[in-house]
């Protein structure tokens, strides 16, 4: 005899063809059938026709291979067996299912035939066994309406239209409130309309249905659908689809029959114990339709102890098999239990973080399993901040929505002047401070206030970096609503929120919600502290913070922080008795004048210096020079320049005169960064006084300072040479005077994309670089930080951009001068320390570029410190995995 192709496979068994892996031979959707089989889960039975049956049948102008007609007879005479029932049967019928299923989930091709196998015969014959004649109807003409639009492109319109003429008719509103002789009538009409549309009339016989539904699959596998998703989403290499057939199970054959969905474990808690519900003598629709309401599966010990004990048994083993909590469907059909369909269950944060570090106490995944598949970073990131309680949620008026510049949720009373929430604070009130923008000015109504909504600005504007250094939750850039002080009001043109009442911020999704919503707030459990000692065990690639206070560094200690890898000085100086030192400095008409305000400044910023030191004993502290355009720490409203010019002692005209000398067109591209110490060099000076002093006074005292000053925005080497020399010759003066012995390092950040390409010139005479990837990704695609969220919304929603740069490392574009700048600074300073201090030091993604372009920290706020632990963890864990697989080729790609 000749050899005979094998083209169906029944489930039950791993297949393979010899270089083919089993997702190629059987696609997706059939590999995990025959997967979950193998393990032996009661899935229906069914068997998969292969990818390769696919072509032939395509390339021989839909003819099939010689024996696959055989073939799919005799896989039908295999599901029959196995189900004790028979295809067309007028007594006992089995009825099936057909779906497509390439090897890559595809949408654009054939979905999913039902109740394939209904004739007029059988539909009596499922009258008698689900003693339900409205379910057999409506089963059949949906059969009807689902065959004729997939398999026969009669458009499903031409059925819709008979169902809504038959309702008319009846008088009814609702599908489900159709007789079963309407239904029975319906389904008369269907067949008509199938003979209208295509010359035929409806296959009575099974075995006929099953060949058309198979040549349909097939031939979906190149319809301008699927070919143009192929197309958009780079897939290449495959043969074709391959075809599921798997017999139909009820769950609607009386008290012995049900349908339900369970997860391994609760979804909210993580708790093991079984979680879900189910219906007796119900099918899926009556689940979702909400027509009955489920029981509890705890129920389902009563109502039939062993079908609750096998499913209990089939989810340890589902769980053992995919390391992963499963969320489940299964059917009963007279007794007997069928799963459905398995895959890993959504969770909160909580509940990941218990179910990983329980199922490695179980035995069933390793520590290395449990942090690179079981929690996700937005998972640790939940656990940090107050969430709203999910009920809460459930009728909410969404007033706009902004971007998600800081995660958790607030919700307070609206107040539009930082004084006042400082005021109302102090009294006990929780507010949220609305405003069009923050500046530093600001601070004080921030940090009394439970969260921060601005209508202007991005993800790196004031608002959102201040409120994430603070783990506040902000919704910044919310152009939905318009903000108007004068009237202490803000609207979105339908309601108006005044001052004083109630709103809620999901600084999550960026959603601002009308009136007082439910929060829970964040706990640690022994869990998450069980977890992130496992996750401290990997790490390859630090992780320091981004910090100015002692506050801030101790809580980023506190979880975790290896360091200080920002602190920006402008924002000590906004602290109140300083503010006004500051604008002398910036009214001093001569270096004299300039040299005595700083003077005052010194004893200041050396005490923040001294308390940051100690709060990070041990490690090293990156401390940046003054950086922003002078004039934001000027007044800029009329009253306030009258305030502070009084305060002063200088005439407002002189303020004024100022204020406007000061004024630039392009402040991010003026008088800032290191172009204020080359200009001012006794800010250096000063600012370098404080810091050697302080770490000398602790020194002194026996403790261990690592200081490293950083030069901002440097674009040449001249300019960091120039600091570079301030910088070293205060500092020797003060450490010779001092006697005492003192490291510390001078670097600078990587901002410019003209440092990045010159990076192996600075790397010379640098000891460290940190790339400011906000100004950095600002100065590559030439966005504002401040005004892109105008624009970007519809670059966003039209594709030209899939992610926020600002959010998210542009690794295309912004990624490649952070490349050059590494590669470059290590060929001329191999020991250079490379860290990112920018925001994306804090986001997952943008963490796994900085591990794979061979950085040595990132730097992010207090706040992500552990979610961007977990992500380095992650990165290094993904890299090990990827390269231990490319080793060991397997024959089955699961
Ligand atoms: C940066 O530009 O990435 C940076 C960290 O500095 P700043 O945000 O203060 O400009
Ligand atoms: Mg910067």
């Amino acid at each position: 005899m000749a050899h005979q192709e094998h083209f169906v496979y029944r489930f039950g068994k791993l297949h393979t063809d010899g270089n083919k892996s089993m997702k190629q031979l059987l696609g997706g959707k059939g590999a995990n059938l025959a997967e979950m089989s193998s393990i032996g889960i009661p899935v229906p039975p069914g068997f998969t026709i292969s990818t390769e049956a696919c072509r032939q049948t395509i390339n021989n102008q839909m003819a099939w291979p010689d024996s696959l007609e055989e073939q799919v007879e005799a896989g039908i005479r295999h599901v029959e067996a196995e189900m004790g029932l028979k295809f067309g049967d007028e007594k006992d019928p089995l009825l099936i299912s057909v779906r497509s299923g390439a090897a890559v989930s595809m949408p654009g091709m054939m979905d999913t035939i039902l109740n394939l196998g209904i004739n007029d015969r059988v539909v009596e014959a499922l009258v008698q066994k689900t003693n339900n004649e409205r379910f057999a109807y409506d089963s059949y003409r949906r059969f009807i309406d689902m065959f004729g639009d997939v398999v026969m492109g009669v458009a499903h319109e031409y059925f819709e239209e008979a169902l809504d003429k038959l309702k008319k008719e009846a008088g009814v509103k609702n599908d489900i409130d159709l007789s079963a002789g309407q239904l029975k009538e319906l389904t008369d009409r269907y067949k008509a309309i199938y003979r209208k549309q295509t010359g035929h009339m409806f296959p009575d016989d099974p075995m006929e249905q099953l060949k058309f539904a198979i040549n349909a699959v097939f031939n979906s596998w190149n319809s301008a659908r699927a070919i143009k998703y192929r197309k958009i989403s780079n897939i290449h290499g495959l043969i074709g689809t391959a075809v599921n057939v798997q017999a139909m199970v009820f769950g609607n054959m009386g008290e012995n029959s049900g349908t339900g969905v369970c997860f391994t474990r609760n979804p909210a808690t993580g708790e093991q114990k079984l979680y879900g519900e189910f219906l007796l003598n119900a099918q899926g629709e009556d689940v979702v339709a909400g027509i009955r309401t489920p029981s509890p599966i705890s129920e389902l010990k009563d109502r039939n102890p062993s079908v609750y004990q096998e499913l209990l048994n089939y989810t340890h083993k589902l769980e053992s098999h995919y390391k992963n909590m499963q969320d489940i469907e299964f059917t009963i059909q007279e007794g007997i239990l069928y799963i459905l369909q398995t895959r890993n269950g959504k969770r909160t944060g909580a509940a990941a973080v218990k179910v990983a570090v329980d199922m490695v106490h179980e035995g069933i995944i390793s520590q290395i399993e449990a942090i690179r598949d079981l929690v996700e970073p937005g998972h640790i990131e939940q656990l940090l901040h107050p969430q709203f309680q999910e009920d809460s949620l459930k009728e909410s008026k969404i007033l706009g929505t902004g971007l998600p510049a800081s995660p958790g949720a607030a919700v307070g009373k609206v107040v539009f002047d930082s004084k006042l929430a400082e005021q109302e604070a102090e009294k006990g009130e929780q507010v949220i401070l609305v405003r069009i923008e923050t500046s530093p000015e600001d601070v004080g109504g921030m940090s009394s206030a439970k969260g921060i909504l601005t209508s202007r600005g991005g993800m790196t504007s004031h608002a959102a970096v201040v409120a994430r250094g603070w783990g506040k939750p902000c919704v910044a850039g919310c152009s939905d609503i318009i903000i108007n002080y004068k009237n202490k009001s803000f609207t979105n043109g339908e309601v108006t929120v005044k001052e004083g009442e109630w709103i809620s911020l999901n600084g999550n999704t960026g959603e601002v919600i009308l009136g007082k919503k439910e929060l829970t707030e964040p706990t640690f459990s022994n869990e998450y502290r069980v977890f992130m000692d496992w996750v401290g065990d990997v790490e390859v690639m630090s992780v320091r913070t981004n910090a100015e206070t002692p506050e801030d560094a101790a809580v980023a200690r506190s979880y975790g922080a290896q360091g200080i890898g920002l602190a920006r000085t402008e924002h000590m100086f906004f602290k109140p008795g300083r503010v006004n030192f500051m604008r002398k400095m910036i009214l001093a008409n001569n270096k004299e004048e300039r040299k005595a305000a700083l003077a005052n400044l010194l004893p200041f910023q050396k005490q923040d210096f001294l308390e940051i030191f100690d709060a990070m004993e041990g490690l090293p502290v990156t401390v940046r020079l003054l950086d922003p355009p002078l004039h934001e720490f000027l007044p800029q409203e009329k009253d306030e320049i009258k305030k502070v010019a009084d305060e002063l002692d200088v005439s407002f005209e002189k303020l004024q005169a100022k204020i406007n000398q000061l004024k630039e067109f392009n402040p991010m591209l003026g008088h800032r960064g290191c172009r204020l110490g080359i200009t001012y060099p006794e800010i250096t000076e000063m600012q370098t006084q404080a810091i050697i002093e302080a770490a000398l006074e602790l020194t002194k005292a026996g403790k261990t300072v690592l200081p490293e000053i950083m030069i901002p925005l440097v674009g040449s080497v001249e300019e960091f040479r120039n600091q570079r020399a301030v910088v070293d010759k205060t500092a020797k003066a003060i450490i010779e005077e001092s006697g005492q012995e003192l490291e510390y390092k001078v670097g600078t950040m990587i901002e410019i994309p003209r440092a990045a390409i010159m990076a192996d010139q600075i790397a010379e005479e640098a000891d460290f670089f940190s790339f400011g990837t906000n100004d950095l990704t600002q100065l590559t695609f030439g966005f504002s930080r401040d005004d892109a969220v105008k624009f970007l919304h519809t670059y966003l929603s039209n594709g030209i951009l899939k992610q926020d740069p600002f959010q998210v490392l542009d690794e295309e574009g912004v990624g490649q001068f952070v490349e050059a700048g590494t590669r470059l600074g290590r060929m001329t300073n191999p020991n250079l320390k490379i860290g990112i201090c920018g925001e994306h030091g804090g986001d997952p993604e943008s963490i796994d570029f900085a591990f794979r372009t061979g950085l040595d920290y990132v730097s992010c706020s207090p706040f992500r410190v552990p979610v961007a632990h977990l992500a380095s963890a992650q990165s290094v864990l993904r890299k090990d995995t990827e390269e231990s697989k490319a080793e060991e080729l397997t024959p089955f790609d699961l």
